[in-house]
């Protein structure tokens, strides 16, 4: 991880290299602020750029990147620290049982898992994000005593390759008691050329007596321009209005952002597919209308049933529109002008209680597993006989 990569926090990372360059790193230092604005990422940076064998300087200005610093990304030491792979960098996070790791988990089981992830992410990573890639997000994760050993340990060892033993706690706040405590005689009694970093979320859960011995850094939000400017580079389709609200709206948090854009996405495929069928099951034309029920049936039971609350929010939209005239964004994204104009007039306060009735039966039956093309292709024909009562 290059600090080059991360979104925006130029001020900050100019301020850290200097820091490094200077000579002045402290031996237990508390990186803290939300994940999405880069915390996790910016700490394992720092630790590239510490270890870096050719670090690089440049003015200031260099409008590509406006860093003064930054590690070179190509020495053996910097490959290793962005793969996750260096003998003089340990790493500990929660954890907890799965079906592989049964019983006494630590963050040695997970250790290749938590580099993927981290990978595929840029270090961009969440809690629920990380236990979601394991399969366990109705799972607690802790950091527990067995992490906390490995960590000592590790920390305790001759350093292999580097001038710097470095040790990362991600997620500190998730470290129970016992680990806590051994953590702190460890940060009160540092070996030589040691360094912990705690990678924090939630600074006032972590004990006060940690917090006292380690040096703040605090991590703020992105700001606008640079997280929309990164959002653009990933998404070229978005229109740059969509990427200048989601941006906004994300409050200088990309993992924010993110999930804002995939919920966009989502929408834009469920406003097709309701455009469709809404003029399909008018018609009533029996084989397109099945052919429509196949492709909503392919959606697959979870898809199913968010596409069915969709409906019924776009329903009480359309009624809105026909009684104030009110726009709503269900209805600006059918992206057909023509049936967003025509579709809201035949929702009505005469058919809209039979609408929701029947769109909620559904949504409780395919809860149940009924037949998703029974299902579907029954509540066409009810929502078609309720379009001509109105
Ligand atoms: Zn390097």
């Amino acid at each position: 991880m290059r600090f080059k990569d991360i979104i925006g926090q130029r001020t900050l990372i100019n301020q850290l290299t200097r820091i490094i360059d200077d000579g002045k790193v402290s031996h237990a230092q508390l990186f803290v602020g939300d994940m999405g604005y880069g915390t996790f990422a910016l700490a394992l940076a720092y630790i590239q750029y510490l270890n870096c064998q050719n670090r690089q300087h440049y003015t200031i200005d260099n409008p590509d990147t406006q860093l003064a610093a930054d590690s070179c990304g190509e020495c053996p030491s910097c490959k290793k620290i962005n793969a996750l792979m260096h003998t003089d960098l340990h790493i500990i996070f929660p954890n907890t049982t799965t079906k592989r790791v049964e019983k006494n988990p630590s963050s040695a089981d997970f250790y290749n898992e938590f580099r993927e992830y981290f990978t595929a992410n840029k270090g961009y990573c969440s809690m629920d994000g990380w236990f979601r890639y394991l399969n366990v997000e109705e799972k607690q994760g802790i950091i527990n005593v067995r992490d906390g050993n490995s960590l000592i340990r590790e920390l305790s060892l001759k350093t292999y390759e580097s001038k710097y033993k470095t040790a990362i706690v991600w997620l500190p706040e998730k470290m129970n008691l016992e680990t806590a405590n051994k953590l702190l005689k460890t940060i009160e009694e540092p070996s030589e050329n040691t360094l912990i970093l705690l990678v924090s979320e939630e600074r006032e859960q972590l004990l006060s007596t940690i917090i006292s011995r380690t040096q703040p850094i605090n991590i703020r939000r992105i700001d606008n321009a640079s997280l929309a400017a990164h959002l653009v580079k990933e998404h070229p389709d978005l229109p740059g209005e969509t990427i200048e609200k989601i941006a906004s709206a994300a409050e200088g948090n990309y993992l924010i952002a993110k999930e804002y854009i995939s919920q966009s996405e989502q929408q834009k495929k469920f406003a097709e597919l309701f455009v469709n069928w809404m003029r399909k099951l008018f018609k009533l034309d029996i084989a397109s209308l099945s052919k429509m029920v196949d492709q909503i049936s392919n959606l697959g039971r979870e898809q199913q049933k968010q596409f069915l609350q969709y409906v019924l929010d776009v329903m009480r939209a359309c009624l809105l529109k026909n009684l104030t005239g009110k726009e709503s964004p269900y209805i600006l994204s059918f992206g057909d002008e023509k049936f967003a104009n025509a579709f809201p007039n035949m929702i009505t306060i005469r058919n809209i209680e039979k609408i929701e009735k029947d769109i909620n039966e559904s949504i409780f039956n395919i809860s149940r597993n009924a037949y998703d093309k029974i299902t579907f292709m029954a509540l066409s024909f009810a929502i078609s006989k309720s379009l001509k009562n109105r």
